[in-house]
């Protein structure tokens, strides 16, 4: 077991997580990054950042998470690969386990900046082709695809962005939503709808992904929601775009979470713990923008280090 006992240790390193990073960094507090099951979080993994306040021509996502990575680590933050197995948040210091044996962290504070996953359908069949043409990163697979056919499913920013992009690479892009109307915002449906390889089909049940008895997409089975009818969209990829998870499952029981998981905060980043924070997609089901994700991110930061002042740090 390490003596150590951190001031902050902050779980996750996407845009909230970099930027608390900043924040405790500068208040000289050493704050040590837990990276996370997908380093960089979301933003990692997208293409154009076009709304992030300084850049007006857009910037790369995983070049705006390195540059706050850089940032963060010229004041002195450090980074450690790994991900939270465990945690005992009713010790103090408050004891995070990794899962590796007997070595256990010690903190004194606590910034949960965990983020959000994607979620998937839950089909038997699209489970069994992850990786063989399912998909839940365009930017990440979509080379895989060139000259293809493939469909999106999703009706929300994430599904018509991810679209778009495959259009780079493939044939035709088919976005398949379950309703008639779209959560996608209304310059994001427009240029999906004004693309000469996108098609959108609505009221789609998606039922069945084939192939993997072939262990390779070879289509998708279909179900029109109004007229029940059945059809078979022949395609090579099958890509998610139907949103995220919190990832606070491992707190539960320890923090309030809603319905849907979503570590529930007071006044911005307070949990009902004192000196654990929380700030990011984990505790924002309503705006979950990187902006956003930054400003909580510099709030939880400003009130750990509140609370290490308060307590004689
Ligand atoms: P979202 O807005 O929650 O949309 C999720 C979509 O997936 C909805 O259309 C939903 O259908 C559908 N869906 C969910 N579960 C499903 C299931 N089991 N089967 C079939 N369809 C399902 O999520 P998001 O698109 O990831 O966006 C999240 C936030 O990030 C939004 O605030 C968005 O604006 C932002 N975002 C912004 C950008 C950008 O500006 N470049 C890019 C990506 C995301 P229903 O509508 O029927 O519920």
């Amino acid at each position: 077991m390490s003596d150590t006992v951190h001031d902050t240790v902050i779980l996750g390193s996407g845009c909230a997580g970099l930027t608390a990073a900043i924040y405790a960094a500068r208040s000289n507090l050493k704050p040590l990054v837990i990276e996370g099951h997908e380093p960089g979080g979301q933003l990692s993994i997208t293409t154009l950042v076009e709304n992030f306040p300084g850049w007006p021509e857009g910037i790369q996502g995983p070049e705006l998470i390195d540059n706050m990575r850089k940032q963060a680590s010229r004041f002195g933050a450090e980074f450690r690969l790994g991900h939270l197995v465990k945690a005992d948040l009713s010790k103090h210091p408050i004891e995070l386990d990794l899962g590796n044996g007997d070595e256990k962290l010690h903190t004194r504070t606590l910034i949960i900046a965990s983020g959000a996953s994607a979620r998937w359908l839950g089909l038997p069949s699209e489970q069994a082709l992850i990786g063989h043409g399912v998909s839940s990163c365009a930017t990440c697979d979509g080379f895989f695809f060139s000259g293809k056919e493939i469909a999106v499913v999703g009706g929300g920013d994430s599904a018509m962005e991810e679209a778009l992009f495959l259009t780079r690479f493939a044939d035709k892009v088919t976005i398949l939503h379950r309703r008639g109307h779209f959560r996608a915002s209304r310059i994001m449906l427009d240029r999906a709808i004004a693309h000469p390889k996108i098609e959108i089909l609505t009221n789609i049940t998606v039922e069945e992904i084939l192939g993997v008895e072939e262990k390779e997409v070879k289509g998708v089975r279909i179900r029109n929601s109004i007229t029940h009818e059945e059809s078979i969209l022949p395609i090579s990829g099958f890509f998610l775009g139907i949103g995220h998870d919190p990832n606070a499952k491992m707190f539960a029981g320890q923090l309030d979470l809603d319905e849907d998981g979503y570590i529930l905060t007071h006044d911005y980043v307070f949990t009902r713990v004192p000196g654990v924070f929380a700030c990011g997609d984990v505790q924002d089901r309503r705006y979950r923008q990187a902006i956003t994700a930054a400003g909580t991110g510099c709030m939880a930061a400003l009130e750990a280090e509140k609370y290490l002042e308060e307590h004689g740090r």
